[in-house]
């Protein structure tokens, strides 16, 4: 469902107060006192306008978000996280439908008007999470676009049966194929990636992968990343998520794949996470990299963090990079609303005449002071009907 909506009194990227005229779900005059012609009107009162926030990396089946607090005794490697999940999730009563729509509504009540939400997919869940996050996203379609990932956390060729089950995700509905440490987790590089490419190449999907495998390992994997995405033509259709080998400190290595992932078009994702090395963000979208950003998993087995807040996000993206100018933090705003876009190939993505009617108001001066201040009490609009007003749901909007 789309609506038509005035938004008076706002200003654009901090520019001068002017209002939005939105159209069947879309914008389609920016200007000054412009006629409501008795559609309904939203009194921006001078606050900032940006276009919906991109959550471009969540994990929505599994947070424990509304649940009592879960003690987190889980051990440090990658291992010991998923193989603590598969083992506590029947325990905790985590209902992938509830859970994911509990985190959604909070998204949006902070600004995200669009979401790529990873889904697990093994021989023990089977397609329980792709189907209880498919019915939130039917549940919130006219509230927030939810995109998903089939996601093999438990391994892929280690796992017999895990690609059977992923397509069938496909077939269901779900949007990307996911992929996680060729290396480090499937221990079969070359089988892992001829698998997932291929399954992207045959169902016309994109390429989403987590990659968390540290230095050489991080890169060797993604050479082979390059190559498959420029063999199959998926220049603009494939994401690395975290990429920590781009965070080591060995230009010598780093930036020549920089220039490859660029001139391959590849995206890169990041949570700007404090703990770990980071690529630069700034480098890479000096060196022509697509960057978008996400809040990983919310409140769940694996950490006890998050607030789906893609401000603070950005937030986070500064520190983590040593963002301070206003010019530096107006990149950091870029990741988490125009990069996002571009990284998921969302279409009609911005605040101008043409684009969707995707819009947050934020009480703030600038958009750095947004970034650094991260106001609350956001009021959202979606395709034209207002979904979220100073920070609180829209009881109509569900
Ligand atoms: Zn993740």
């Amino acid at each position: 469902m789309t609506g038509n909506l005035l938004i008076q009194n706002v200003r654009p990227y901090a520019a001068g107060q002017t209002d939005i005229l939105i159209h069947d779900g879309c914008i389609t005059a920016i200007g000054h006192a412009l006629s409501a012609d008795g559609i309904p009107v939203l009194e921006g009162a001078g606050q900032l306008a940006l276009p919906g926030l991109v959550e471009a990396h969540t994990h929505l089946d599994k947070s424990l978000l509304g649940l009592p607090w879960y003690r987190n005794e889980v051990g440090p490697r990658l291992i010991d996280k998923i193989e603590n999940e598969r083992a506590v999730r029947k325990a905790l009563p985590i209902d992938p439908a509830r859970q994911s729509h509990r985190q959604a509504m909070l998204a949006v009540s902070h600004g995200s008007t669009f979401i790529r939400s990873h889904v697990d997919v093994d021989t023990e869940c089977g397609l329980t999470g792709i189907e209880g996050v498919m019915a939130t996203r039917d549940a919130l379609a006219d509230v927030v676009a939810i995109d998903l990932v089939a996601f093999p956390q438990s391994g892929l060729v280690v796992r017999p049966g895990t690609v059977g089950l992923m397509e069938q995700a496909l077939r269901l509905g779900a949007e990307t194929v996911g992929g996680l440490d060729p290396c480090a987790i499937d221990r079969d590089p070359k089988g892992h990636l001829d698998t997932i490419f291929g399954m992207a190449d045959r169902f016309g999907r994109h390429v989403d992968i987590h990659l968390h495998e540290p230095g050489e390992m991080g890169l060797f994997s993604m050479e082979l990343i390059v190559e498959r995405t420029r063999a199959l033509g998926m220049a603009g259709r494939v994401i690395v998520s975290h990429a920590f080998c781009l965070g080591m400190p060995d230009p010598s290595l780093v930036d020549p794949m920089i220039e490859s992932l660029a001139s391959a078009g590849i995206a890169i994702m990041t949570t700007a996470p404090a703990s770990r090395p980071v690529p630069a963000v700034k480098h890479l979208i000096r060196s022509g990299v697509t960057v978008c950003a996400g809040s990983d998993g919310i409140r769940d087995t694996w950490g006890p963090y998050g607030n789906a807040d893609m401000l603070e996000r950005a937030m986070f993206v500064g520190l983590r990079n040593n963002l301070r100018r206003d010019d530096e933090l107006a990149i950091a705003l870029d990741i988490v609303t125009t990069g996002g876009a571009k990284a998921l190939g969302l279409q009609k993505y911005g605040l101008a005449p043409g684009c969707g009617g995707d819009v947050v108001l934020v009480a703030a001066e600038t958009v750095a002071e947004a970034v650094a201040q991260r106001p609350g009490l956001r009021t959202v609009v979606k395709r034209g009907r207002v979904v979220a007003k100073n920070g609180q749901i829209v009881g109509t909007a569900v």
